[in-house]
């Protein structure tokens, strides 16, 4: 079977070929305005995922963790106001691996007797696992399409460091190949005015994380400090644990601060009306548009990598034949350190490049900059770090059930930074990639991470304090990392969500 999308409205269709005189139930549109979305698997072909691809995960003899109101739906609900993804019902066949992979995988537990809505930290598991497409991201492709036909607004985006290592994979490139340069131009092609990296907001963050860790030593206050720029991982901590929230970073993530950066810095250099702005985040992430909508003011549009590969097909951009391009000035450099944001272990690694700059006053050497130990697909890495006079105790921790496990008996206590994602292998996982098949997903995981370090072994700029244009925006505008302005800017608060497990 396939899934086959209109080009014209959007409508998704599954057959296994299209008759010649197929007609869009919805627009009327005629057979070639439908392209093939992705390639279903059969009917025995899904049963064997369902038996075996999560198998280790299955607890079968164990209660369910999500307690569903009628017994017969196995699918997992999804509230109408979820902002980061939807169902299309007739494409569903009640097989229930969404259910098992938000429970087992992602690890949310709930009873639907006594919550109002669905509890969702908005990941986009759901959707990679799901065998028919029937899961898909919110989408606002089609009207980020408007807003750049009209051409009233000055539009820019921003492409997330893991989107580059997928995006090629849509157009029959192998997973890893950098494609940045040609998605700039694909970007240009469809109007977008300016085009900027957000590897430049990660070493923002990369700045900003640094220098509160150091206010966190130095006065006290609660450590280990969690990352907070995986927005699943943060409403999790909200809902399960908000006895955690006073560890958490306050930094705003990397679109939330480059957005912030983009309606404040960006607009007075150029001489821009900040409402004449629409932000628009590429990342590879669902729960970026639940960031979006829900957490950080300034992100006006989040597209999905698979969105992003709908829109280029729809319009007819051939992304692996497009000329190389750089991005714009102003908020277009990064370094490595804020490329290997996408993968497991890159946050802490670029925080660490930046913490041994602050205390010892020298940079890494070229062989010192990798921390292997943080890298890769284990549940919970460890490493004690020397960083002058100091050891700092980290560990990188990705997918829910293993942040449980180092929660257990207060382990995480002997840690002073912990980086927490909520996908397997970080970002380069996350539920707004491009889909592959089930059973080559983890496959899929680890050539888009070795793409990213091999990027940052090709960059001049390793470490996020040398990025230029990082430089000049502290020094016109921003002054220090933790400045007034800074704070105002790029920080945020949080809050116990905990009443949602109980509020019918
Ligand atoms: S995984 Fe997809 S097809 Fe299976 S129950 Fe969930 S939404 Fe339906
Ligand atoms: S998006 Fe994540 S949290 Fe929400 S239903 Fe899907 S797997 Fe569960």
């Amino acid at each position: 079977m396939k899934t086959y999308v209109c080009k014209n409205c959007g409508y998704i269709e599954t057959k296994e070929e299209l008759e010649s005189d197929y007609v869009c139930p919805k627009c009327n549109a005629l057979k070639d305005s439908f392209e093939v979305f992705h390639e279903n698997l059969a009917e025995n072909e899904i049963d064997a995922i369902v038996d075996s691809v999560i198998e280790d995960a299955i607890e079968s003899n164990k209660p369910s963790k999500i307690v569903n109101e009628k017994e017969e739906e196995k699918s997992i609900r999804i509230s109408e106001y979820n902002t980061a993804i939807t169902r299309i019902p007739e494409k569903c066949i009640n097989c229930g691996q969404c259910k098992k992979t938000c429970e087992n995988i992602v690890n949310l537990r709930y009873d639907l007797n006594k919550c109002k809505e669905p509890i969702c930290i908005g990941c986009g598991q759901c959707i990679l696992n799901c065998p028919t497409g029937a899961l898909v991201p919110k989408y606002e492709y089609k009207e980020v399409k408007e807003i750049l036909d009209a051409n009233e607004k000055i539009v820019v985006a921003i492409i997330s460091p893991a989107v580059r290592v997928s995006i090629g994979e849509s157009f029959g490139l192998e997973p890893g190949v950098n494609s940045e340069k040609k998605l700039v131009s694909a970007l240009k092609q469809l109007g977008f005015d300016f085009v900027y990296d957000t590897a430049f907001g990660a070493d923002l963050t990369v700045l900003e994380e640094a220098a509160e860790f150091i206010e966190r030593l130095q006065n006290k206050k609660a450590l280990p400090q969690f990352t907070s720029c995986c927005p699943a991982w943060v409403k999790y901590a909200e809902i399960y644990h908000p006895e955690l929230l006073d560890n958490l970073s306050t930094c705003k993530s990397p679109i939330g601060m480059q957005c912030a950066i983009i309606k404040s810095y960006f607009c007075e250099k150029k001489g821009f009306d900040p409402s004449k702005i629409v932000t628009v985040a590429i990342t590879p992430c669902t729960a970026k548009k639940m960031e979006a909508r829900e957490y950080t003011l300034n992100i006006d549009h989040v597209l999905t990598a698979s969105e992003l590969e709908l829109l280029l097909k729809e319009e007819e951009i051939k992304l692996p034949e497009l000329e190389d391009r750089d991005f714009d000035q102003l908020m277009g450099e990064s370094s490595g350190a804020g490329v290997i944001f996408g993968s497991s272990g890159g946050v802490c690694e670029s925080i660490l490049r930046t913490l041994n700059k602050i205390l010892t006053n020298k940079n890494l050497t070229k062989d010192e900059l990798r921390f292997e130990e943080l890298e890769g697909f284990e549940g919970i890495k460890e490493a004690s770090i020397l960083i002058g006079k100091y050891k700092v105790k980290v560990a990188v921790v990705q997918q829910m059930e293993n942040l449980e496990k180092i929660l257990e008996n207060n382990y995480y206590k002997q840690f002073h930074l912990i980086e927490v994602m909520n996908c397997k292998g970080g970002c380069i996982g996350g539920g707004g990639q491009p889909l592959c098949q089930i059973p080559k997903l983890d496959e899929y995981r680890e050539k888009r991470s070795k793409g990213l370090f091999e990027i940052d072994k090709k960059r001049a700029v390793r470490s996020a304090h040398d990025n230029a244009e990082i430089k000049l925006l502290y020094k016109e505008y921003l002054k220090n990392p933790m400045s007034e302005k800074s704070f105002e800017l790029l920080h945020t608060s949080y809050t116990d969500k905990s009443n949602l497990l109980n509020n019918k």
